[in-house]
């Protein structure tokens, strides 16, 4: 397939380094409050990625961070951590914050059709791994300790610049609307991998390292949970364009630094989604989430459908209106599949094969979302196709744009699960009529880590399926 890579401005041909398992990094999101429709879109452009890399038979590995630490308010060293702002706002502690934005984001990604990452790790659980990669780098002459804190010293690298394409006069420009400059740095650019003396009075989750007490930056995370997932080759490392600096720069001159060769081959990024007065930010105080959309009655798949309208490098305008035409054009999609019925024909070999190449070609043309929907279209509306053919071809297409094109359903569970979620059920009835309120937990916490809850009613214990379960 050909994907466009910001490392080199051009679009290239895909070739993983290991044919059998391709290796995707995508940064994750920083759970200091929820994810608005804008981060969304990045997520959804990600999941679109995977599945094609999927459907034209690749096996892929994907990781994904969660970032409960070190992301201060600016995306540089300047600023108040997110966390602790957003914990202090709401009179939570930092854990509480983490953990209830971090369910807040996957009931998100679950109601957009987004597959869960096969791994996600939370930064806090890795601070180990930092530790490691920053003392390697202060032995190889990387990094240095100023006042305290570690700093990368981004004059020792080549290619500083390589990514985003700048350079350093732009940069300079851009970043003197940055609040406060910090004095420890030998030059502006070089970013924190170890704080420990400055923003350091209100934070809650503070760690020992061998240069003191504190805790890690926000680039170093995203390094250090791909080099412990992935070892030192990655294939490809996603985001939104605004992660290209300083996070993504930052990112590869540690880990290159660390590994001594090139580190990940295709950095792919996802324009943004704007309103109408620019870009879509949480900063802003008043922003889009998803829960919001669904207050005013769209389906989350009506956004989903909206953003595989246009192309993942393009800008996106956000505004009711064309989300309404994305809405009404869904509907009518979904009832002209409603009218074709599975009846005798029999699949048209040849066709499927000519549709499927279609539709292939169209994502594997850097991922060409709204070329594919056209070949949807053209099938759904084709005369040339029996209803099976069509059904066929739908549902094939559906394992990529997850519109739940054909699923009209209730999800039905497996017959052993059900026995075994009533036993468990029967189990706990059983601890609660003897008082045994420890073990009635226990039971229920193990029933939530299958991804089922459960609810005492007035007719008995009945059970339902977690939302972010339901991911396909
Ligand atoms: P954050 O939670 O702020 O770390 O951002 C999560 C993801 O959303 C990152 O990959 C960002 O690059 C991306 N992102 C941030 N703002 C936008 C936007 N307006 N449109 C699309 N993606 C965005
Ligand atoms: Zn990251």
């Amino acid at each position: 397939m050909k994907i466009y890579n910001t490392l080199t401005k051009k679009v290239e041909e895909f070739i993983p380094i290991d044919k059998n398992e391709v290796k995707m990094y995508t940064c994750g999101p920083t759970v200091y409050n929820y994810a608005h429709v804008g981060n969304l879109r990045t997520y959804i452009f990600e999941d679109i990625f995977e599945k094609t890399l999927n459907y034209i038979g690749y096996n892929v590995r994907r990781v994904m961070n969660i970032t409960d630490i070190g992301h201060l308010t600016s995306d540089a060293d300047t600023g108040e951590d997110k966390m602790v702002e957003s914990a202090k706002k709401e009179g939570k502690s930092v854990l509480e914050i983490a953990a209830f934005y971090t369910d807040a984001f996957f009931n998100d990604i679950a109601k957009l059709n987004i597959k869960k990452p096969a791994v996600i790790e939370k930064a806090t659980d890795l601070i180990d791994e930092y530790t490691k990669i920053i003392s390697v780098l202060l032995d190889k002459g990387f990094a240095y300790i100023s006042n305290g804190n570690v700093y990368f010293d981004i004059a020792k690298t080549n290619d500083y610049y390589k990514l985003s394409g700048r350079n350093e006069e732009d940069l300079i420009v851009g970043a003197r609307s940055d609040v406060e400059e910090d004095k420890n740095k030998r030059n502006p650019f070089d970013f924190v991998l170890w704080f420990t003396s400055s923003k350091f009075e209100n934070q809650a989750l503070k760690w020992d390292s061998p240069w003191g007490t504190g805790y890690p930056g926000w680039h170093i995370e995203c390094s250090g949970i791909s080099l412990k997932h992935f070892g030192e080759y990655l294939d490809i490392h996603c985001g939104g364009v605004d992660n290209i600096f300083p996070h993504h720069t930052n990112e590869i001159a540690q880990s290159e630094a660390y590994v001594g060769h090139r580190w990940c081959n295709y950095w792919v990024h996802g324009e943004h989604l704007n309103d109408q007065s620019g870009k879509m930010s949480k900063s802003k105080g008043d922003f889009l989430t998803l829960s919001l959309l669904e207050s005013k009655g769209y389906n989350p798949l009506v956004y989903r459908f909206f953003c595989l309208g246009s192309h993942y490098r393009n800008q996106l305008v956000f505004s009711y209106e064309s989300l309404d035409t994305a809405s009404s054009s869904y509907e009518k999609l979904l009832n002209r599949i409603k009218s074709i019925k599975k009846d005798e024909s029999i699949i048209d070999e040849e066709k499927v094969e000519m549709y499927t190449i279609k539709f292939k070609s169209a994502l594997e043309d850097d991922l060409n979302t709204a070329n594919a929907l056209t070949i949807l279209f053209e099938v759904v509306k084709s005369d040339e196709l029996n209803n099976n053919t069509k059904l066929f071809l739908i549902e094939d297409f559906d394992r990529v744009l997850s519109l739940d094109l054909l699923k009209n359903e209730e999800i039905v569970l497996d017959s052993e699960l059900v026995k075994k979620i009533e036993q468990m059920i029967k189990e706990r009835d059983e601890a609660k009529a003897e008082k045994n309120y420890t073990k009635a937990d226990e039971i229920r916490n193990e029933l939530l880590s299958m991804g089922i809850i459960i609810k005492d009613s007035r007719e008995g214990t009945i059970y339902e399926i977690k939302e972010s379960e339901k991911w396909n």
